[in-house]
C-alpha cells in the first residue's frame, strides 16, 4: 500500500468521529495497471517500503532462520512422535508471541506512538461483554495464541509428516532452481488470491453468523486481533498451504507460506498507519481497518486489485457516499 510519508500533523487526517486516515485515498501497487508500467512495478518491488522490504524478505528471513535452526530433522518426521511434534508447537509459540506480542508491547502496553496514526483513537475494549474474559485483548490472545496456534501447528505437523513419507510432491533446488525461487515471488500473491475467496465465502450469511462474526468482533483491532479467529475460520484461511500438497515445493517452500499467512496479521491488525519508531519502520493496512470499520468491502489486500474488479473495493475517501457504517451492520 501507499502510505503517507508524514507523521500526522493535521486535523485533515482525522475525521468527525476522530479515525486517522491517510490524506488520500489508498491506491493499490501498480503491478496490475494497464498499460504496463516497468519503470512503477521495479521501483514497487524494491523500493522501501515496498513489495520486497521490509515485510515479505523479513518474513523470508524470519522462516529461513526458523528453517535453519529450529526446524526437526525430516527424517524425524517419518512416524508421529510427541518430540518433533512439541518442538513444532514450542517454536510457532515462541514466534507468534515475539510477533504479535512484540507489536502489542511496544504500540499497546507502553504505547510508544501514543495515539499517533492510530486508525482508531480508542484503546481496546475492557469490562466488554462482547469478549471472553470481558477484555478485548485477553479475548482476542486466547483465539490466536491459545487456539488458532492449534491450527496453525496442525497443518505444519500433517504437512511435514506427508513430506517425510514422500505422500506430496517434493521441489528440490537441484532440480529446477527457476522454479524453486519463484516460489518466494509466487507465495505472497497466492495468499492474497487465495485470502480474498476465502474471506468472500465466510462473509456468506450462514458462515458470517457461526463463524466470521468473532474476528469481526474487533471494529477497532490490535495485534492480538489477527488471527482471533472461530477455528473453523482459521482451518478455512490456512488452507492456503495445501496448494503444497498438490503443487511441488520444497518443505522451506510450504513453512515459508504458512508462516506468512499465520504471522502476517499482526502487522495487518495491529491498528496504526506506518511509519512507526521515528519513522523507521513502516507497518500497517489501512486497507484492511477499512473491512473491519465497514465490513462489505476490502476482502483482499492491496495488491491484486480483486476487490475494485468485483466492486468491493472502498478506496478510505471520507463517509457520506452512502457506504454502511460497522454500526449499521446487520449479518
Ligand atoms: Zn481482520
Ligand atoms: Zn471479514
Amino acid at each position: 500500500m501507499h502510505r503517507s510519508p508524514a507523521t500526522e500533523s493535521s486535523s485533515e487526517t482525522r475525521n468527525a468521529r476522530g479515525e486517522w486516515r491517510p490524506p488520500y485515498p489508498i491506491r493499490y501497487a501498480p503491478v496490475f495497471a494497464w498499460p504496463v508500467k516497468i519503470g512503477a512495478i521495479l521501483k514497487w518491488l524494491f523500493k522501501f517500503p515496498g513489495f520486497l522490504w521490509p515485510l515479505n524478505l523479513l518474513l523470508l528471513l524470519i522462516s529461513a532462520a526458523s528453517w535453519q535452526f529450529t526446524q526437526p530433522d525430516i527424517a524425524r518426521c517419518v512416524h508421529f512422535e510427541a518430540g518433533w511434534i512439541a518442538q513444532i508447537y514450542a517454536r510457532n509459540l515462541v514466534m507468534m508471541w515475539l510477533f504479535y506480542g512484540g507489536y502489542h508491547l511496544y504500540l499497546y502496553t507502553l504505547r510508544r506512538e501514543g495515539t499517533n496514526r492510530k486508525y482508531d483513537p480508542n484503546w481496546p475494549a475492557k469490562k466488554s461483554r462482547l469478549f471472553l474474559f470481558g477484555d478485548q485483548v485477553y479475548d482476542n490472545i486466547f483465539w490466536t495464541s491459545g487456539v488458532a496456534l492449534l491450527v496453525w501447528t496442525g497443518y505444519e505437523v500433517v504437512t511435514v509428516w506427508l513430506y517425510a513419507n514422500h505422500r506430496i510432491p517434493w521441489l528440490a533446488w537441484s532440480q529446477h532452481p527457476g522454479w524453486f525461487v519463484a516460489w518466494f515471488f509466487v507465495i505472497p500473491f497466492w495468499r492474497e488470491f487465495h485470502f480474498y475467496w476465502v474471506h468472500r465465502l465466510i462473509h456468506w450469511k450462514p458462515l458470517y453468523k457461526h463463524v466470521h462474526y468473532l474476528h469481526h468482533k474487533n471494529l477497532n483491532p490490535n495485534p492480538w486481533s489477527g488471527m482471533a479467529m472461530h477455528p473453523v475460520e482459521t482451518i478455512i484461511y490456512l488452507s492456503v498451504v495445501l496448494i503444497h500438497w498438490v503443487v511441488p515445493s520444497h518443505p522451506f517452500h510450504f513453512l515459508f507460506d504458512l508462516q506468512h499467512a499465520a504471522l502476517g496479521p499482526a502487522s495487518g491488525h495491529h491498528g496504526f498507519e506506518g511509519p512507526i519508531a521515528n519513522g523507521k519502520w513502516p507497518t500497517g493496512s489501512y486497507f484492511h481497518y477499512l473491512h473491519h470499520r465497514y465490513f462489505e468491502c476490502n476482502y483482499g489486500e492491496s495488491t491484486i486489485p480483486l476487490d475494485k474488479w468485483f466492486g468491493t473495493f472502498r478506496d478510505g475517501l471520507p463517509d457520506g457516499e452512502g457506504a454502511k457504517l460497522a454500526g449499521e451492520h446487520k449479518d
